[in-house]
């Protein structure tokens, strides 16, 4: 099999291997990268998934993607070190299972992704000698996954912007609590303002010689692992070759790509259901082959979803055969029978997460948070078109209901019970830098936080 070589979903960049694609976080013609051609696992070695533990069946997959790059011994022991906690398939009815994707340090999906991937770069970069620094702007949790997984980490220092009144106490304690290589800066401002100043320093040739690097879903080393969770649920859930749903409340499509990915690389899915919050750009496009990006995005519930035009659509057209460039311009049309029939998308407004919230505690006694009960009502919109019954069936629950206490307490009447994780942040000193949205006065203090060590 010939090595695997990465390009950009643009066109317009040189191919690179997976170190360069990681390091670089997003091709320079501004595209998105993608693998040339995926590996296939054969059908006998995925039966004999249902006997491995999850840190296994990570390294099985992931080894596909590392052979040029990183030696196995030293994958198996990350996979192992990352992918510590456990990943419950809750039955719920039929043969339909709620997977919680909730357990990891910081409670959201983001942990599966952002622990790989930071011990890739990290190791990359002390390889190449390499002192980086990772940029990043966050609504909540892409920055508590991210600071998280990086922290301690040598050689490497994290730069996290949040807009001051837009996250919970708690998800800013599971950024500012880290301290050591992790920089958090409040910003008087929206999640946008953060976001735009994060764009122009990269852009910003005065920063030209410090080595930044982004840790969102752009880079592909957070999509590669996200992968994984969808060979173990059908491993657990399906018999061998038996094609399973998935349900994935869906965003930014980053979590969506790692279904995509695995049924490239052989997963039988029988279809991917991808339900979104207001922000319902995808499945309009799908319904009628046109595409308009949301701007600016909606504010709904499940605010890690509130994107009005997702990055990875770029990598899901372009697998379809399309190209979708980076600010929502659709060049060339996918197949959009083939995209249909892989793929079934539903809106789900906030009034109707509510009620789901409700409906799945009364009657199945299962929990859910705004993001879950996103991906809970799509299966059901999905169920009304096609029958699931005697179908394998995971719905992804991709946050801890705990991180949304306030719906639940809305709409349920009690608290979700807090994890250990969460609980013992809340007598932990925090540590962080208030700025304004001066694009100039938060250069100054990016640059001195990388020469000096302390920020300006
Ligand atoms: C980020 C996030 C999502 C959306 O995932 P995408 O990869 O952006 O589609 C869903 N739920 C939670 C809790 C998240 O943090």
């Amino acid at each position: 099999m010939a090595a695997i070589r990465y390009h950009s979903t643009n066109g317009r960049a040189p191919a690179v291997d997976l170190r360069e694609a990681l390091l670089r976080g997003q091709a320079p013609d501004r595209g998105l990268y993608l693998p040339d051609h995926f590996p296939v696992i054969q059908p006998a070695e995925l039966a004999g998934f249902a006997g491995l533990p999850y840190p296994e069946i990570a390294f099985r997959v992931l080894s596909r993607f590392t052979g040029e790059v990183l030696d196995d011994t030293v994958l198996r022991g990350l996979c192992e070190d990352a992918y510590d906690f456990e990943v419950p398939l809750e039955p719920v009815f039929d043969r339909v299972h709620v997977m919680r994707l909730d357990r990891g340090p910081t409670a959201s999906f983001k942990d599966f992704a952002a622990r790989m991937m930071a011990r890739m770069i990290g190791r990359f970069a002390r390889e190449d000698g390499i002192d980086l620094t990772i940029l990043t702007a966050t609504s909540g949790d892409t920055g508590s996954a991210v600071a998280g997984a990086f922290h301690g980490l040598p050689g490497i220092r994290v730069m996290v912007l949040f807009p001051v009144d837009e996250v919970s106490a708690r998800q800013r304690r599971q950024m500012t609590t880290l301290r050591d290589n992790i920089h958090v800066v409040a910003v008087d401002g929206k999640f946008d303002d953060c976001q735009a100043m994060v764009k122009r320093a990269f852009a910003d040739p005065a920063l030209g010689h410090l080595r930044l690097s982004s840790a969102n879903s752009i880079n592909i080393g957070r999509l590669l692992p996200q992968s994984v969770y969808y060979f173990y649920a059908a491993s657990r859930l399906a018999g061998p070759g038996e094609p399973i749903v998935f349900s994935v409340p869906s965003g930014n499509f980053g979590d969506m790509m790692g279904a995509v990915i695995a049924g490239r690389m052989g997963l039988p899915i029988k279809r991917l259901v991808v339900p979104v919050n207001g922000n319902d750009e995808f499945p309009r496009f799908l319904g009628t082959g046109t595409y308009a990006r949301i701007e600016p995005s909606r504010n709904c519930l499940s605010n890690a979803m509130n994107v009005g035009h997702p990055s990875n659509l770029a990598r899901l057209v372009a697998l379809y055969g399309g190209h979708l460039d980076e600010v929502g311009t659709l060049h060339q049309s996918p197949d959009m029978t083939a995209m249909r029939r892989d793929l079934f998308s539903s809106t789900v407004p906030d009034e109707t997460t509510c009620a789901t919230i409700r409906e799945a505690w009364e009657r199945h006694r299962l929990l859910l948070e705004p993001h879950g009960a996103v991906g809970w009502r799509g299966l059901l919109d999905y169920a009304a078109t096609e029958s699931i019954s005697g179908v394998p069936v995971a719905v992804l629950e991709t946050a801890h209901p705990a991180k949304f206490p306030e719906a639940i307490e809305t709409t349920l009447g009690f608290s979700p019970e807090v994890p250990a994780s969460l609980a013992r942040l809340e007598g932990l000193p925090e540590q962080f830098e208030r700025l304004g949205t001066d694009y100039a006065v938060f250069r100054d203090h990016l640059q001195a936080l990388v020469e000096t060590g302390t920020p300006a």
